[in-house]
């Protein structure tokens, strides 16, 4: 069986529950139809507050309710809490126990792995989001050798007006990617740009406001990436952990439900984001 890639979109709610003029309303060719033939998940999980990212994408990398154990909507990054919870039940943690092998293939700059220096702010936290820190604690190396590493932003600048010229086409990067899956258990991207993007949002925002625009480019990126992967027959697993993004009206994250999708894999259930994290361990050969 070939490998299994994990598209995991930071923020981006489900097209069902956008509101009019979001950026999902643009041709969006393979991308689209992956997402309409898949599930929209709840992500408050029976909990007031908007969902986070901490709490958010521990339930999809362990399958537990992280939500529950903290009783609250908690990130961006897991605390002591959510990184026991990590430690123990983390998806890659599980896979290298089980002997399978798996890898972030996310490219991280130097600056963002460094440690803080001793006495600065922050320096005795964990910085890490959920998904490093779970590869860490399988004892993963972050940038990881010998893989065809993707940046976040999907071919964006990391700046304010976001947009570079010419826009790569992402679509062979999607088949190198997909190429080295077939050597993995799983191969896992965490796509955080599309929070940090939604962040930017503002009331009055339209579809050919700067951050508009960029939001517009970074989907269609996606959906070149989706293309390449696609083409070389790679089974695809699509999740995001909250509402964001969706909606640039506002700056906050959303209540909005979020989408799960698969290409060749098994039945993907409904309801919340706690059985998709069952799901996934299931389409890595997991109980
Ligand atoms: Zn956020």
């Amino acid at each position: 069986m070939s490998g299994l890639f994990w598209l995991a979109l930071d923020g981006v709610g489900h097209p069902a529950d956008a509101p009019p003029g979001s950026p999902w309303e643009q041709e969006l060719p393979v991308l689209r139809p992956l997402i309409d033939q898949g599930m929209a998940l709840d992500a408050a999980l029976g909990v007031p507050g908007l969902p986070q990212s901490g709490t958010g994408q521990s339930c999809w990398l362990t399958g537990h309710d992280a939500v529950a154990l903290m009783g609250e909507h908690f990130g961006p990054q897991p605390g002591p809490t959510l990184q026991r919870l990590l430690q123990q039940f983390s998806l890659p943690v599980r896979l290298t126990r089980a002997g399978a092998r798996t890898a972030l293939v996310n490219r991280y700059e130097p600056q963002y792995l460094a440690p803080p220096l001793p006495g600065t702010r922050g320096s005795g936290r964990n910085r890490l989001g959920c998904f490093p820190y779970s590869f860490r604690a399988a004892g993963l190396p972050l940038n990881p050798p010998g893989l065809p590493l993707l940046g976040a932003t999907l071919g964006l600048g990391l700046e304010r007006p976001w947009m570079t010229a010419p826009l790569p086409d992402l679509t062979q990067q999607g088949k190198v990617l997909g190429q080295a899956a077939q050597d993995w258990d799983l191969l896992v991207a965490d796509l955080w740009f599309s929070d940090l993007l939604g962040h930017e949002g503002a009331p009055n925002v339209t579809p050919h406001s700067v951050v508009g625009q960029a939001a517009r480019a970074y989907l269609r990126n996606l959906d070149a990436l989706l293309t390449g992967l696609l083409d070389t027959g790679t089974r695809i697993i699509l999740s995001s952990d909250h509402g964001n993004f969706e909606h640039l009206g506002v700056k906050t994250h959303t209540a909005a439900r979020v989408p799960f999708a698969g290409a060749a894999v098994a039945y993907l259930p409904g309801g919340d984001v706690v059985a998709g994290g069952q799901a996934i361990a299931l389409c890595c050969g997991l109980s």
